[in-house]
């Protein structure tokens, strides 16, 4: 017997039944892409391992931990993308986009790959929409960025979601390094009570320990240094403008100093949204500015920010809270004929419907009448054109209007232009 094969563990088949949450997704992140101005980009689903590397970062999970990383027959170490952002600076940077005005505003809907235990939520392939927003410095981008994601999870009907911001400064030369140092000098004498991850980040990434899930680290980390109390002028007036600009927008928010992100790239502002109930451990979205992450790639200095949100995630939170998507995929008409021999008139009405823009579908043969009257019924046909022996005789069709339970006799070469005109489905 053949082996019975599935799914590889963590990934998952995106069936008909869940498409039209994905297509309500989709329809509404178009929208938003066009209503804030950002232009669609697409990149390869796997790069040079290095660009995640030097990226991302190579004290972080993700590189540590969770790329599917191969060689290929050249011998070239390649991953599979474990996120969006670093891709879309390299070709950024490769195909000279900063000749364009600035800043450059790019969205991408993409798969990304990352090898963590599955659970739900959390796949090893699952999809985002990216939005990036490359080339400025302005601190109103940044709110731009907040804001576009608080409008696709409200618009989509989403509600108890909070918005959780923070800054983390620069790297270099100032507030950053100040900042570490006040982490190490409180972490250090506490490093007995930590859990064995924080532990071993304490010396390597000690930003991370601030946003450790384990219990006995809690308290701990609550009551560490601040980011915002070593921020440079620069780094706080910046925070201070993207606060104002949120405000502006109307968008609720509220600083948390334990949110740091997980990726090294992030400089000053850093974001995340999630939904607000109690033990809700999954980000719907997150992102921040990363002034530098275009200069470790090879480019020049270049200002970014931009976030990534869970497609998996926000549907998973439309069915929790009982969101329906729009119905999608409704027949205009089905076509019911009884009998073989009322099949070429039947595939020829088909033809005719499909060519004037209206969705068709036939019958399959060798079912009754009723039979398939039922099925009609089932893929929630708009109407059922019934073609038997009176009406083969006659060049005729029955078109039931199943909505209305309404019947009228059409002659076949008018029931396309009729259906159009009943504006059934207009094309
Ligand atoms: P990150 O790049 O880790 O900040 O991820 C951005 C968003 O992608 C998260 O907020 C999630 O919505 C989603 N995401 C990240 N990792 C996974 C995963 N393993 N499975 C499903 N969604 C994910």
């Amino acid at each position: 017997m053949s082996p019975m094969y599935q799914a590889p563990r963590g990934t998952q088949d995106i069936l008909p039944d869940d498409q039209p949450y994905w297509r309500m997704v989709r329809d509404k992140v178009e929208e938003l892409a066009r209503r804030y101005g950002y232009a669609w980009i697409e990149t390869p689903m796997f790069e040079a391992t290095d660009l995640f590397v030097r990226g991302v970062g190579d004290v972080t999970d993700i590189v540590e931990k969770e790329m599917y990383t191969f060689r290929d027959k050249g011998d070239n170490s390649l991953t599979l993308r474990p996120e969006g952002t670093a891709p879309i600076c390299r070709a950024y940077v490769q195909h000279g986009l900063r000749n364009r005005p600035q800043p450059v505003k790019l969205c991408a809907w993409l798969s990304a790959f990352r090898f963590a235990a599955p659970q739900t939520g959390r796949l090893r392939e699952f999809h985002q929409f990216d939005c990036e927003a490359i080339g400025d410095m302005d601190p109103a981008l940044d709110a731009e960025l907040i804001d576009i994601l608080w409008h696709l999870y409200t618009e989509l009907g989403l509600s108890a979601i909070a918005v959780v911001l923070n800054s983390i400064g620069h790297p270099a030369p100032n507030c950053r390094p100040t900042y570490v140092q006040a982490l190490l000098a409180y972490y250090t004498p506490r490093e007995a009570m930590l859990c064995r991850e924080c532990q071993a980040r304490l010396h390597r990434n000690p930003l991370r320990l601030l946003d450790c899930k384990e219990p006995g680290c809690q308290p701990i980390a609550d009551a560490a240094p601040r980011s915002v109390d070593y921020l440079c002028e620069e780094c706080a007036a910046h925070f201070a403008d993207v606060r104002h600009w949120l405000e502006t927008f109307g968008v609720p928010y509220q600083v948390s100093h334990r949110l740091v992100r997980g990726l090294d790239y992030y400089t000053k502002t850093v974001f995340e949204v999630m939904p607000a109930r109690e033990g809700a451990q999954s980000t719907l979205g997150g992102g921040g500015r990363y002034d530098g992450l275009i200069e470790e790639l090879g480019g020049p200095p270049t200002p970014g920010v931009g976030f990534a949100t869970g497609i998996e995630r926000i549907i998973l939170n439309l069915k929790e809270q009982g969101i329906p998507p729009p119905a999608v995929g409704r027949p205009d008409a089905y076509i019911a004929h009884p009998k073989p021999e009322q099949r070429g008139d039947a595939v020829r009405l088909l033809g005719q419907l499909r060519a004037a823009g209206i969705s068709a579908v036939l019958t399959p043969p060798d079912k009754s009448l009723k039979a398939q009257l039922r099925h009609a019924n089932n893929l929630n046909a708009r109407t059922a054109l019934v073609i038997g022996e009176d009406e083969v005789r006659d060049g005729s069709v029955q078109v039931k209007f199943l909505d209305e339970h309404r019947n009228e006799v059409v002659p076949q070469a008018e029931v396309a232009a009729r259906l159009v005109d009943q504006a059934v489905n207009p094309p």
